[in-house]
């Protein structure tokens, strides 16, 4: 028996990534930044509507780490972030050279919880350093509490920089994930809802803003006919062919959140039953989620031992691929020494859950997919 691999999240195309692509070689611009950026970066704009501006670059990580450079963050200072996320989220305040303050999820979202947040920013200030911002996370595509916690980032005027590298096209109330920050980043990795092979791209609302993202991340050059500098540059642009790829994917993305919303439909029906598992899903109608991943709480009961990760070993034993949920910061070796605040509502996220295969998956795939679970619990 030598079944297929089923993945956790792959990529989907179009079709017309080739065309794009093909345009850039012919026209010679195989280059970072190019027609097909510029033309990428004004779909984006006008995807998401309201005043946005979008700077396209060569990852989600570089986009982080370009948004704590524009709010001014240096070394020393204190940066918070949401500890249940991908390490990426957390590791540009390293690059900074700043400190990062972990905060504990809420069980509802899995995302930063509004109360340990509030606890957080006073306990720093009592200390004596106010926070320089709060990166907080759509984790899976799910929607944080975004009235909650933008209320508390307000009080203390501390601004936000928005993780939405899972959550390309869910939204709040039906404001689009990413444009609730000072700055909004994405990503287009491979594992992504869209992709442009490897690539991110910074949300500001003002082309002041943006053209200063575009400044450091094409070496900082000042204005001289020689190459000067009077601040550190990063190489972070987009290459133009990549963006051919991301201009083929904007043709499907309302597909693939589609897609991935109907796996998270199949899932939800197939452990409908199931006592020992629920499926994650949004608080109400106001949280829309792309359904990037899908995933679930497992909870052991004495029956066949049937806790998470023999659950995750009976999919790996049909050859698919399923992922405990990501491990929080503050469990990390790298980053364990930071402070944290919360209690262990991530910690338990992380024993119990699990992300399961999100992508488009075929009749066959759920099929074997359904074989498993019901061998597993039934
Ligand atoms: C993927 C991801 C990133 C980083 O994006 P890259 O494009 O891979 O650098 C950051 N934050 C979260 C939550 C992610 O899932």
């Amino acid at each position: 028996m030598h079944n297929k691999r089923i993945y956790l999240s792959l990529p989907k195309q179009s079709g017309s990534e080739q065309k794009y692509i093909k345009n850039a070689f012919e026209t010679n611009w195989i280059t970072s930044g190019g027609p097909n950026v510029e033309e990428f970066e004004h779909k984006l704009e006008k995807y998401f509507e309201e005043k946005s501006f979008v700077t396209a670059l060569n990852s989600g990580t570089s986009a982080i780490h370009l948004a704590l450079i524009l709010l001014g963050v240096k070394a020393g200072d204190e940066v918070i972030c949401q500890s249940m996320t991908f390490s990426a989220s957390a590791n540009p305040i390293l690059y900074q050279g700043a400190v990062p303050v972990f905060v504990d999820s809420e069980s509802d979202t899995w995302n930063i919880c509004p109360q340990f947040l509030e606890i957080a920013i006073q306990d720093r200030i009592k200390r004596g350093k106010k926070p320089k911002a709060i990166i907080t996370v759509h984790l899976y595509g799910n929607p944080y509490k975004v009235e909650e916690v933008h209320a508390v980032a307000n009080k203390y005027d501390i601004p936000v920089i928005e993780d939405s590298a899972e959550a390309l096209g869910s939204s709040f109330k039906g404001q689009k994930c990413g444009t609730f920050g000072s700055l909004g980043i994405l990503s287009f990795n491979g594992n992504k809802i869209i992709t442009t092979s490897s690539g991110g791209a910074l949300i500001s609302n003002s082309v002041a803003v943006k053209n200063r993202a575009l400044f450091f991340a094409t070496q900082a050059k000042d204005k001289a006919v020689h190459y000067q500098h009077s601040e550190i540059g990063y190489n972070y642009r987009m290459s133009n062919v990549c963006a051919g790829i991301g201009l083929g994917q904007m043709e499907i993305l309302h597909k693939n959140i589609e897609a991935r919303r109907e796996t998270n439909a199949f899932y939800k029906e197939l452990f409908r039953n199931i006592d020992e598992v629920t499926v994650f899903e949004n608080l109400n109608q106001d949280f829309f989620s792309n359904c990037w991943l899908t995933t679930i709480l497992v909870e052991a009961q004495n029956k066949k031992n049937s806790n998470r990760e023999n659950l995750r070993m009976a999919f790996e034993d049909a050859n698919i691929e399923c992922r405990p949920l990501w491990k929080p910061m503050h469990l990390q070796p790298i980053f364990e020494k930071h402070p944290y605040y919360g209690e262990n509502t991530a910690e338990e996220l992380f024993d119990k859950g699990l992300c399961l295969p999100s992508g488009n998956l075929s009749l066959e795939n759920k099929n074997r997919i359904k074989e498993v679970v019901l061998n597993f619990f039934v």
